[in-house]
Parts: C-alpha cells; structure tokens; sequence
C-alpha cells in the first residue's frame, strides 16, 4: 500500500457507505477505464466473476466450447464451467509462454471441419505479458468466434502501444493480494459496449428488475465490488506505474546477476509489447545448469525464501483430464523446468541479492569470482 490507500479508505468508511455500491466504485471504475483507454468498467468481487460474466454476456451456453491457453491460473478455465461450457486447451509458444497464435489457427480450422466453432475463445496474459494479439485477432475474426482477454496477470502492460485489458469483446482483471495491485480480492471488467456493461452490472447485483419490490425474471449474481474495496483500488490505481516499474527493476536486477549462468533463462519478452515483469520466470536446463529447478526451489525455501513453479498447464489438471489439448510439450517444458523468482514491489535490494546468491551457490558459480557479468 501506498499513502492514498488508507485515506482514501477512511473516508469511505466515515461517509457510511458499506455497501457492495457506492461513490468510490463508481469513481474506481471511471478511472479505471480512463487509464486503460476503454469505454466501461465494471468493479467486481473478484476476476473469476469477470471472466464469468463476460462468458455470459457473449452469450456462452451450456454445451458449447470455449478455447484458451493451457498454461494459465485455473481460474481461467473454471469459469468456462460455470456456464456449463467445456474447455478446450491451446499450447503456448517458447517465445512469449502465450497463447500460440499458428495453433490456435489450426484448432479453429479442425472446429469449422467438424462443423462446431467454439463459443470464444479467451486468451491469458500470462505473467504480466500480452500475448501477440496481431495474429491472434485476426485469426479470431477471421472464424468469427468473439474474444475475451483475461489480464488478471497484465494491468499496466502494452501491446503494440495498447493497454492490456483492451484487445477483447470484454477484458477481465483481478485485484487478487498476489497481483499487481490489490484490494485484497476484487476484479475488474471492461468494455466499450455500454449495453454489456449495463448488463454486467444488472447480472452483478442479482438480476434486479426494475420495480419496488424485488422482481426477478433472470439468475443473477452476488459480484459486485465492495465500496471500501473500491476506495483501497483508487489509491492503488494512482501507484499502478511505479509498481510496473518495480516489478520491472526486479527483472533487471535478476536477469543482470543470473543472466551468465548457463542453463538459466529468462521468460522472453515478446517484441511487440512492453511487459509490467509482474514475476520474474526463469527456466533451467538441469544438464547444463548442474541442478534442476527444484534444487533451486528447495535451497530457497531451507532460506525460508517462497517460490513457485510455473502454473501447471491445465491439459495436465486432473479435473480437465478429458479436455481436448492441441499441442501442449510446449508448456509442459515450461512447466517442468519454470521457476517464479520472489517479485514482491517491496524487494529490497538486500533481499533480491540474497535470493541470487543462493540461486549461484545452487549452480555451483557464486558470485564475486568475476563472472557475474554486468550489463
Ligand atoms: C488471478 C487470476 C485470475 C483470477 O482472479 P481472482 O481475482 O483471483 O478471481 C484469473 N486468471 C488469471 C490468469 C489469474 O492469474
């Protein structure tokens, strides 16, 4: 937290406004939306709830298939299911961990064939980098199937220029306490249409229709974003840059003190964006780095030092065990051999540093012996 949050938070609190609605959520969505260059934004209690409610509103029904990047947050492909549809898994490219743009053009031409397209197709922005939205788009309308951006991971990322969030039918982001910013749990979805934003917010508060008493004549949800939350988010909308800019700080500092060590490398950034660095992955070759991943995981955490593997692809979930998966070794490899390096924006340098000495001492070439090149 920066200093706004907690003003902000205490004046809505004094105002009296505790509420699931209010001034601070209409504020947080209009300026939401302003910094992101979108007509519309819905506050939400989570971004499960805005990937749920996006499905919905591109009218995704019970039967129906829905596409998306294997190596994702489960969240992703759990909110397929809530609408009764079934997911079904593209594998990612080496070069951006993203969405494969030629594999996703393959699967929607194996779909026409068999007569059945998908409903959508949601594309992850994975670790704070969009994928290559170009081919992507234009292979999405070229099948006419809608697309649905899931930026949970990527608030402050470009593409080509454009803010993350915005290259969808609908785009989705969480406010989760592991994401860039927080508010402690919250989301986020955004639109230029006005009539699905009116209908996010309609479907949000229980599906209330216009009347006195409590009319209903659809199922409705308990999503809506709490006005406290709402102010936390309008204070951590106003330090979202100077956390892009620490995330990324941490990325330098890691790829300029491990870079050299063979074996080791950094999650690339795609050449048309500029990623916020949300976390710092790397991946490791066990035969030329001496270890494997987990050794390093391990000697991290005997240092009470948390990290993580990357996310399990989702064809490798139990519980989509009978999902269809088009390629998938790709982020298998990533998975098996990935690694997220501690990327808090509260990293002190002393912290940082230790988190790259015991990763050196793991492949055998601490520093200090001159070979930690420095860039
Ligand atoms: C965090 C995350 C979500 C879910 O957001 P919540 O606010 O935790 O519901 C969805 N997709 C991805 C890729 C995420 O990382």
């Amino acid at each position: 937290m920066s200093e706004h949050e907690r003003q902000l938070l205490l004046e809505a609190f004094d105002s009296n406004w505790i509420a699931p609605l209010g001034p601070q959520v209409d504020a947080f969505e209009q300026e939401f939306a302003a910094h992101i260059g979108v007509r519309h934004a819905v506050a939400l209690a989570s971004g499960t709830a805005a990937l749920h409610l996006s499905l919905i509103l591109l009218g995704v029904r019970p039967g129906d298939e829905v596409l998306t990047s294997t190596l994702t947050f489960s969240a992703t492909a759990n909110a397929v299911t809530y609408v009764g549809a079934l997911p079904a898994f593209v594998d990612v490219t080496r070069e951006s961990w993203n969405m494969d743009p030629q594999l996703l053009a393959e699967e929607l031409e194996a779909c026409a064939r068999r007569g059945k397209l998908p409903a959508a197709v949601i594309a992850v922005d994975l670790y704070g980098q969009c994928a290559d939205y170009e081919p992507i788009l234009e292979t999405c309308r070229g099948f006419e199937v809608p697309l649905i951006e899931d930026a949970a991971e990527a608030l402050g990322a470009t593409y080509q220029g454009r803010a993350a969030g915005t290259f969808g039918a609908t785009g989705t982001f969480s406010f989760n306490g592991n994401k860039i910013i927080t508010t402690s749990g919250g989301g986020m979805l955004v639109t230029d249409r006005s009539d699905w934003a009116q209908k996010a917010r309609f479907l949000a508060t229980q599906a209330r229709d216009p009347a006195p008493h409590y009319e209903h004549s659809q199922i409705g949800y308990n999503y809506r974003m709490s006005n406290l939350l709402a102010a936390i988010g309008r204070g951590q909308l106003r330090v979202l840059d100077a956390r892009v800019d620490q995330r990324r700080a941490n990325y330098r500092f890691y790829r300029e003190r491990l870079g050299d060590l063979p074996g080791l490398s950094f999650m690339p950034e795609h050449p048309a964006g500029r990623p916020t660095c949300w976390l710092t992955c790397v991946t490791i070759e066990p035969g030329e780095f001496g270890a494997t991943r987990e050794d390093v995981r391990l000697a991290l955490e005997r240092e009470n030092i948390e990290s993580r593997p990357v996310w399990k692809p989702m064809h490798l979930q139990p519980v989509f065990a009978g999902c269809r998966i088009r390629g998938g070794d790709v982020a298998r490899d990533i998975f098996e051999s990935g690694l997220c390096l501690p990327s808090g924006s509260n990293l002190t340098e002393r912290q940082r540093m230790r988190v790259v000495e015991i990763v050196r001492h793991v492949a055998g070439r601490p520093a200090g012996g001159g070979d930690a090149r420095r860039e």
